[in-house]
């Protein structure tokens, strides 16, 4: 009686590096809330690190190819972050929103900006530390990155904490689990909104 409207529809996450975002997003793609979740992958030129995948974490191009690419209007969304260019592949958004998938996008705030303008019926969740202290303790714990991009990391995360305004739900990461359930919360409610019904009235 009630069918889907059939159109998939975009999350997107972001996060000041270190608050557990990725984290929380490969364990909620894990439990599945919801059918057809997918995760988006990016296209970066930032060098791979071990164990990254090309086509799994990332597509790696050079600064050429991502320009190109970029000029040829490719990209729905790109940034530079951390001194490394990032985008959003119009194929794979356009692809996932056609065959009625759930995509999610971990992206940086301007790239946000920039999906919430082009695609307004879009969901963003922003995911916190729960204080400036506790970020600068798991970058250093995870023992990942070298000292001049914690330190590059951190001197960002303000900026990116004054963006969380803008998005439709924030998710503080305190607690793990907490975290994740909340995001679980947030992707069943969405699923479920009138929008994504074919059915008359104001949202259909
Ligand atoms: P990392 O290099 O640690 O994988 O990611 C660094 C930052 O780039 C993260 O904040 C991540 O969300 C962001 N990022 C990854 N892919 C994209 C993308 O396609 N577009 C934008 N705007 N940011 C991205």
């Amino acid at each position: 009686m009630f069918e889907r409207s059939g159109r998939g529809f975009l999350v997107v996450f972001s996060a000041p590096s270190g608050a557990g975002k990725s984290t929380i997003v490969r364990e909620v793609l894990r439990r599945k809330p919801v059918p057809g979740m997918e995760l988006s992958i990016s296209a970066t030129t930032r060098p791979r690190r071990p164990g990254e995948e090309e086509g799994r974490d990332y597509y790696f191009l050079s600064e050429e190819e991502f320009e190109s690419r970029r000029e040829r209007g490719e990209f729905v969304e790109w940034a530079e972050v951390h001194g490394h260019l990032y985008g959003t592949l119009r194929r794979t958004v356009e692809e996932a929103l056609e065959e009625g998938k759930v995509l999610l996008l971990e992206i940086d705030v301007q790239g946000a900006r920039q999906i919430r303008r082009a695609f307004p019926e879009s969901v963003s969740v922003f995911v916190a530390p729960p204080s400036l202290e506790v970020l600068e303790k798991r970058l250093r714990e995870r023992g990942r990155d070298p000292e001049e991009d914690i330190e590059r990391r951190l001197e960002a995360a303000p900026k990116e904490l004054s963006e969380a305004g803008y998005y439709d739900y924030i998710v503080v990461n305190e607690d793990l689990e907490e975290a994740v359930r909340a995001v679980e919360a947030i992707l069943v409610a969405e699923y479920h909104r009138t929008c994504r019904f074919k059915v008359g009235g104001k949202m259909g």
